[in-house]
């Protein structure tokens, strides 16, 4: 037998949150200090070998759909390995599908996001279901009734996995069901159909396309009433305690998010509420998706920030060419820079996560302007990040018992769902439009912070004028531009010197984004790849 040289320890046990510098600071700079001793349980918790093995065996034990038992009544189940429920429950019990909404306090989204930042390292599938449970809150506030009745299950924290009504059981999660087969960026063509019963609600028939965590307690379901494109509530159980009429047809066969389990399914006269306004589905709906796109920006950068401390702490161990990895110049490189998108990544998402803890007219524009254009942005360099760390790994990066093939795979999914790269463009175009004194709110963002930022914000400023803000095929060179100036004035405010010269001197130009490793000459590129070692 050969004797086991060079290898690198696992990362593991180890702290996700005392272990990451860029995140504890953006955690300070944001408002949620208080919840540090939270967050470091937390951490220790998510980065313990049992956890990270869970995460292993949710994605290779995966979920299973049971239509009928063997006598062909219908069933409708979706079975999860226990280690799915066990990072479900782990969740849960931090908080991180309500938290901010059951005892808000300043910093509570920042906190909660840090929370899911790190949730979504070891395990993305279960963060499914905790981030539309996040998000469902605001939609369900517009139903007094129903919030009555289903804000305490959403905000309990004692998770519970059995498939019986959800006033039987100590806490409820929430789904959500707006994509169907003939469209999911344009809802205005959704055609199942809501019915109005002589009891005041409604009974749905139709179908999803895309309908995520199936074994959630209810789902905010958009469906046409005779109004227009309304929003409803559809549990499922009745409320006599049968099985509502939701048939899963089938699961999908993911890319990734292979944990998680998304479905079709089709309604055959489903009991459901009414949820807003009847006929303002859209709108009523888009609260919740502002929230899960905010999940989509922290996912990904959860992403990265693994990708890259996997990678800074294989190349601290594996040496070649009798130097560790990390010390060859051409790796430092490379190293540093994934570092610098990562933490660029972390502080446009703390700040963002930060304006929904506040309610002036910055914190408004940047909710309504910075979501859409930050999802844009981040969640696109995500799977470079990925890809370009696994290389780090060589050929061990490649091989499904190192945590970097999940990493890869999971990368592309934030892009898609809840809003494809361009719908959040055009979103971008239609919030500058729409939101009161946008432009201005984000040109003092990026105002006198850093002369290295006048070049951008100059170029920011051409496009905000008339051509490109109605011109859509420019608009993801629009958004681009916006998130990468909001990242260098975080940067430059915050970051170490050598960090945000990095990202200025990479960024700003125009030709960023080809790939890693293009730092130029004069950038302490080793104090870059140290600051985002997990250690610690
Ligand atoms: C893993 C996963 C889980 C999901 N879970 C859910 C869920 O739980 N609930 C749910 O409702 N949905 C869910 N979805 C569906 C997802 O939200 C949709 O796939 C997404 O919104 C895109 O809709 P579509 O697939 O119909 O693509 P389309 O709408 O056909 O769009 C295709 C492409 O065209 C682009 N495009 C569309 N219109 C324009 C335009 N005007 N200009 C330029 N480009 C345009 C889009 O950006 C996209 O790239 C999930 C998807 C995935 C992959």
């Amino acid at each position: 037998m050969f004797e086991v040289q060079n290898q690198p320890p696992p990362l593991e046990p180890y702290n996700l949150f005392s272990s990451d510098t860029a995140l504890r600071e953006a955690v300070r700079r944001e408002g949620a200090s208080w919840a540090e001793g939270e967050l470091t349980a937390l951490g220790a918790a998510l980065g313990s070998p049992e956890t990270v093995k869970r995460g292993f065996d949710a994605n290779k034990f995966t979920p299973q759909l049971r239509t009928l038992d063997r006598y062909g009544h219908r069933l409708d189940e979706v079975e999860f390995h226990p280690a799915w429920h066990e990072l479900l429950g782990l969740a849960v019990k931090a908080g991180l599908h309500s938290s901010p909404w059951a005892a808000p306090k300043p910093g509570a989204h920042v906190a909660r996001a840090a929370g899911t930042f790190m949730l979504g390292q070891i395990e993305s599938g279960v963060y499914c279901p905790v981030a539309m449970t996040y998000g469902s809150v605001p939609t369900l506030r517009h139903a007094p009734g129903i919030a009555k009745e289903w804000l305490p299950r959403i905000f309990s924290r004692d998770y519970d996995h059995r498939f019986i009504p959800a006033n039987l059981k100590t806490a409820a999660l929430i789904g959500m069901g707006m994509t169907e087969n003939q469209g999911g960026s344009d809802l205005r063509t959704n055609t199942t159909r809501a019915q109005a019963a002589a009891d005041g609600s409604f009974r749905l028939l139709g179908h999803k396309w895309f309908m995520s965590a199936p074994m959630c307690d209810a789902f905010l379901v958009l469906a046409q009433s005779p109004k227009g494109l309304s929003c409803f509530l559809m549990p499922r159980w009745m409320p006599d305690g049968e099985r509502n009429a939701i048939q899963i047809l089938r699961l999908k066969d993911k890319l990734g998010n292979r944990s998680n389990a998304s479905s079709e399914v089709e309604f055959l006269g489903a009991y459901a509420q009414l949820v807003g306004e009847e006929g303002r589905g859209i709108p009523t709906i888009i609260e919740m998706g502002n929230y899960t796109r905010l999940d989509c920006c922290i996912g990904s950068a959860g992403l990265m920030r693994q990708a890259v401390a996997q990678a800074v702490h294989h190349a601290r161990h594996r040496t070649a060419f009798q130097k560790k990895l990390a010390d060859q110049p051409l790796m430092t490189n490379v190293l540093a820079d994934l570092a610098v998108e990562s933490e660029a990544a972390t502080a446009l998402t703390m700040r963002l996560a930060r304006a929904y803890d506040e309610n002036d007219e910055a914190a408004q524009v940047i909710r309504r302007v910075a979501t859409p254009a930050a999802k844009f942005w981040i969640c696109k360099r995500t799977p470079f990040v990925t890809y370009e760390a696994m290389e780090v790994l060589g050929g061990s990066g490649y091989i499904e018992e190192s945590i970097m093939p999940r990493l890869y795979r999971e990368a592309p999914v934030n892009s898609i769902w809840e809003g494809s790269g361009n719908i959040m463009c055009l979103d971008v175009l239609r919030a500058l439009d729409r939101t009161p004194n946008a432009a201005d709110v984000l040109r003092q963002e990026l105002n006198g912070k850093d002369a290295r930022l006048k070049g951008i914000a100059d170029r920011l400023n051409r496009r905000f004028g008339a051509a490109d803000r109605s011109d859509e095929s420019q608009a993801r060179a629009l958004v681009r531009d916006l998130v990468l100036a909001l990242q260098a004035a975080l940067l430059t405010s915050h970051a170490p010197a050598t960090v945000a010269d990095a990202f200025c001197a990479s960024r700003l130009n125009g030709d960023g984004a080809s790939a890693f490793g293009l730092l130029p000459r004069g950038i302490d590129l080793r104090t870059i790849a140290d600051r985002a070692a997990a250690a610690g």
